[in-house]
This record gives structure tokens, C-alpha cells and sequence, in this order.
């Protein structure tokens, strides 16, 4: 059974007119859902509030007081250009850290077998003490620690297929090497990180502006794959943001659904072979309202 936590507070957040990063980004992969077939073969959950414990395990202590209490009860809070709250932002961003949390209990209980969490905002530009790129709260990073310090995992994968590099899940787990990191890129490109990083633990693939799928694919067979083979993971987390895709304003890589499929069965692959098929796969990017759900239908039905 293919798990699909979310929450109606994810669509409270309200990032200011025109932003890309809007609640019809939900809406439109729960209308795709129903018009592929796969609502009636998806378990969902509700996602729950996190704790402060969890938070707590990626993210500075005095950085999260500072979330909660920039929080408006009206009106909107910029913190940066990009970066901004509403009076529904930090129940979704809650809800957003807490899917993941409640992903990893349900795969570690067996009560589902992989998970996807489609949630807003999105996590993996989010630093240990610093909100950007439309993250306040790193929801991939919270998921991988909660399976770590609290289930006893030893070793976690997280790949990061969005076209902005994770710099904000890079920052949290670049000296923990329980930890593999593995992100691919629009590179040079916002948040300009990533492509000079030299720990062992982290796996960077820069790729030019107008790669396709198929340099995609090779680059992704070429460094990520063999390294995660290598590593073994117990658990392996997907940052899936589908911004790469080529009806996407926001880069200019030219990825297809075919290749977010293909992407899929290789990591659920890796995951058969090391780790009984343990996947946590969590929404970052994805900006067009035509590629974006069918990508991430794409996805779940390898998933499934
Ligand atoms: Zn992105």
C-alpha cells in the first residue's frame, strides 16, 4: 500500500499573490490523482504537527523560537526576497515537518509501504538556523533524523532530484556520515551552492543549463546510483521537487514524466536491494501546473 500523508493547513499558506509556490500546486496533484486512478490505490494520512523535539534534532533551537514567533495573526512577514509568512504559514510548515515524521513511524511499523508527502512549504533550501527558497522547516532533514535518533537507523540516503540544489540538507548533514547526500542541479543557478562541496558523505551533480534526460539519466547512472549501492542504505528519503521538468518556467533543464519515472524505479530498486523497499519521498519544487501533477503521478505509480 502506497502511503500519501497531507493536510488541508498546507494550503493555508499563503507565500503573496503571483508567487509559484501556491496551494494550487496540491490541489492540482489531488485533481490528478482522481483522473489517474491512483486516488482509490493511495492510503492517506493526515499529516501531524511536529514537535519541537524533532525540529529541535536539525534546526537551532533559538532559529525555530524565531519562526514561531515571526508568525503574523494578519497581514504577511517577508523574511527574505523569496521567503515570506502568512497567518497559515507555520501550521502548514508544522504540518509540512511533521509528514515526514509520521511517514517514517508508519514505514517502520509496517503499516505502509512507501510513503509520499505532499506538503507545503517545502523544506530543502532550509539551513540550520536560516529560512530561504521558500522553506522555513527542512522536512527531508526532520524525517531522516526522526528515523535515526528515534528508530535506530544507522545509515540514511537522501537524494534530491529538485533543480535547486539542497543546500539547506547538505548544511544540516555534511559532517554526519550516517548520512549520504545526494543532489542533482541546475548549475550555475540559485542557491549557487553545492558544486564545490568536497565531503565524502555528499554527492553533487552539477548539470548545465538545457540538460535533458538523457544527460540527466547518464549523470544520475554515472554518480548517484553506484554511490548509493555503495553505501547501503537502511532508509533512503527523496527530495522530490519536479522543477526540472521542461514545462517548468523556473530552470531550464528539460526533464519529462518519463524520466521522473525512470528516476524512481532506479532509486525504488536501490531500495528493494538494501533497505526492504524503506522510502520517504517528500514534495520540494514544482512550479507548472500541467507537469507538476503528472510528474508526481509518474513517480507514485513507481513508487506503487
Ligand atoms: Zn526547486
Amino acid at each position: 500500500m502506497l502511503g500519501f500523508v497531507s493536510h488541508s493547513d498546507c494550503l493555508e499558506h499563503d507565500a503573496g499573490p503571483c508567487h509559484p509556490e501556491c496551494r494550487q500546486r496540491l490541489e492540482a496533484i489531488d485533481n490528478q490523482l482522481l483522473m489517474s486512478g491512483l486516488d482509490f490505490v493511495i492510503r492517506r494520512y493526515d499529516a501531524p504537527k511536529v514537535s519541537r523535539e524533532a525540529l529541535e534534532r536539525v534546526h537551532d533551537r533559538e532559529y525555530i523560537s524565531r519562526v514561531y514567533d515571526m508568525a503574523p495573526t494578519d497581514g504577511s512577514v517577508e523574511i527574505d526576497g523569496d521567503t515570506v509568512m502568512s497567518p497559515g504559514t507555520l501550521a502548514a510548515a508544522e504540518r509540512a515537518a511533521g509528514a515526514g515524521v509520521l511517514a517514517v513511524d508508519l514505514i517502520m511499523k509496517a503499516e505502509a509501504g512507501p510513503v509520499f508527502c505532499a506538503v507545503r512549504p517545502p523544506g530543502h533550501h532550509a539551513e540550520h538556523d536560516q529560512a530561504m527558497g521558500f522553506c522555513l522547516f527542512n522536512n527531508i532533514a526532520v524525517a531522516a533524523a526522526h528515523a535515526m535518533d528515534v528508530h535506530g537507523v544507522e545509515r540514511v540516503a537522501i537524494v534530491d532530484f529538485d533543480v535547486h540544489h539542497g543546500n539547506g540538507t547538505e548544511d544540516i548533514f555534511m559532517r554526519d556520515n550516517r548520512v549520504l547526500f545526494c543532489s542533482s542541479f541546475q548549475h550555475p543557478f540559485y542557491p549557487f551552492a553545492g558544486h564545490d562541496s568536497e565531503t565524502a558523505n555528499l554527492v553533487d551533480v552539477p548539470l548545465s543549463a538545457g540538460t535533458d534526460g538523457a544527460g540527466f539519466r547518464t549523470a544520475i547512472s554515472d554518480h548517484w546510483l553506484p554511490a548509493l549501492r555503495k553505501f547501503r542504505p537502511q532508509f533512503l528519503f527523496i527530495s522530490a521537487g519536479f522543477d526540472a521538468h521542461v514545462l517548468d518556467d523556473m530552470s531550464s533543464l528539460a526533464l519529462s514524466d518519463a524520466d521522473y519515472a525512470w528516476i524512481t524505479k532506479e532509486l525504488q530498486a536501490i531500495a528493494q536491494e538494501h533497505c526492504s523497499g524503506r522510502i520517504v519521498s517528500m514534495l520540494e519544487g514544482g512550479y507548472d501546473l500541467t507537469a507538476l501533477p503528472r510528474s508526481v503521478v509518474a513517480h507514485l505509480k513507481e513508487l506503487l
